[in-house]
């Protein structure tokens, strides 16, 4: 045990998930483990709303009620107004929705602005809209450390799109500031709250921002393909208009009429029949963050962090491993450059110890504050200073590319 275990007042809530023995998981922002309240959930939700309540549970056990429901419990999480959140769809599709209505919502502007090394996703989600609307893809622009978005955004900005946590340096943006600085412009802000949401603590409404997405997949443990979040402020909801007008958006779904007429409020965001079992994971795994507040888990994260880059200082001199994570800004994750970064990944997860490899070569670690302890940052850093000592990464199986990495 490291001595900071001792004095972990989250140490506790690791007995809810279950962890692999043997495994230090250190890709908690890239998919959560499982939550020991999800699988006793998923167990209920299939044996007895599905196979014995059948099509009743949509009222009975609620099941029409998730996506907002499950909203209200993330919330509290990003700093939302209770009422503002739905959980439906997946992160790109709800960008989609996001930038669509925020364009209209900002007609006379032309430009979407964001930034070069965002996720991918996002800007791809972004070049398929302006395609379809028939726009020039000039009208997304992309700020970089050439072009920073101090000057990228102006009066032609319609919306700017931003990643609060960055997915491969780790970088954290200040939200107020950029919200602020975009307002300022009269543009409209939307966050992509993937690297962030249930790491560190998320003030949205306190930051005015205007929308938000999300991943229930990676911080909040909901498992494999969960569902995303997705805010509206609620200044924005009446106007709000969602290109995937399905009828779960509709203001009364089961009135069946051949009219869209949009739901009031940010029941509008859905689209479809929410996919339930996902949900009620999703809904599950966040029991645990009940149990602590936002302040603890972002202060165990910064002293997760702390510890992996003090511990990591001799193999950077050693190996050649720099800190691209900028530590002041940091979010919940430190980023390593190295030439061998794939394969030292592959060697690292061999010996039990899972980060993940982000092309073109950088080893990314990920400090989840609800299961992981301090001596599983200094046995990570140990097994990663023997492999390298014994150059296990050269061995052939670990420069075999897959599918995904
Ligand atoms: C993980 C991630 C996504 C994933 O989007 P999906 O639609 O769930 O595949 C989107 N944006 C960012 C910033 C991410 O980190």
């Amino acid at each position: 045990m490291h001595p900071l275990d001792h004095t972990d007042p989250l140490a506790p809530l690791r007995v809810h998930f279950q962890l692999p023995e043997g495994v230090i998981y250190l890709d908690g922002n890239s998919l959560g483990p499982l939550p020991k309240a999800a699988i006793v959930r998923m167990r209920e939700v299939v044996e007895q709303q599905w196979g014995v309540g059948l099509i009743r549970s949509w009222n009975a056990a609620g099941w029409v009620e998730l996506p907002r429901s499950v909203g209200v419990k993330i919330a509290p999480l990003i700093g939302a107004e209770a009422d503002s959140v739905r959980v439906c769809d997946s992160t790109s599709v709800n960008l989609y929705k996001l930038l669509s209505a925020a364009l209209a919502l900002n007609p006379t502007r032309r430009g979407i602005v964001s930034e070069a090394d965002t996720f991918p996703t996002d800007l791809y989600m972004a070049q398929g809209l302006l395609a379809q609307l028939g726009r020039a893809p000039s009208d997304l622009t992309l700020a970089s450390a050439s072009a920073p978005l101090e000057t990228c955004i102006n009066a032609d900005t319609a919306v700017v799109l931003l990643s609060h946590v960055n997915y491969r340096t780790g970088e954290c943006l200040d939200m107020a500031a950029l919200t602020a600085l975009a307002h300022r412009y009269g543009a409209l802000v939307i966050w992509d709250l993937a690297h962030s949401a249930g790491a560190l603590p998320v003030a949205l409404a306190e930051c005015q921002a205007d929308f938000a997405v999300g991943c229930g997949y990676k911080y909040l443990n909901g498992g494999p393909g969960a569902p995303s979040f997705i805010y509206a402020a609620p200044r924005h909801q009446a106007q709000l208009a969602n290109p995937l007008s399905g009828w779960f958006g509709h203001a009364n779904p089961f009135a069946f009429s051949a009219q869209y007429s949009p739901a009031a409020g940010a029941n509008r965001l859905l689209t479809g029949t929410p996919p339930v079992l996902s949900m009620a994971a999703l809904d599950a795994a966040l029991e645990v963050f009940s149990h602590t507040s936002l302040a603890a888990l972002r202060q165990k994260s910064l002293a997760l962090t702390a510890l992996c880059a003090e511990l990591m200082q001799p193999l950077c001199e050693r190996y050649g491993f720099a800190n691209i994570t900028p530590m002041p800004q940091r979010g919940s994750q430190l980023c390593y450059r190295h030439p061998q970064a794939y394969a030292i990944c592959q060697a690292l997860i061999a010996r039990g110890v899972i980060g993940d490899f982000r092309a073109p070569d950088i080893l990314r670690l990920g400090f989840a504050p609800l299961y992981l302890r301090y001596a599983d940052v200094s046995t990570a850093v140990a097994e990663l200073a023997a492999l390298m000592q014994a150059e296990a990464w050269r061995a052939p199986q670990f420069n075999l590319r897959a599918a995904v990495t």
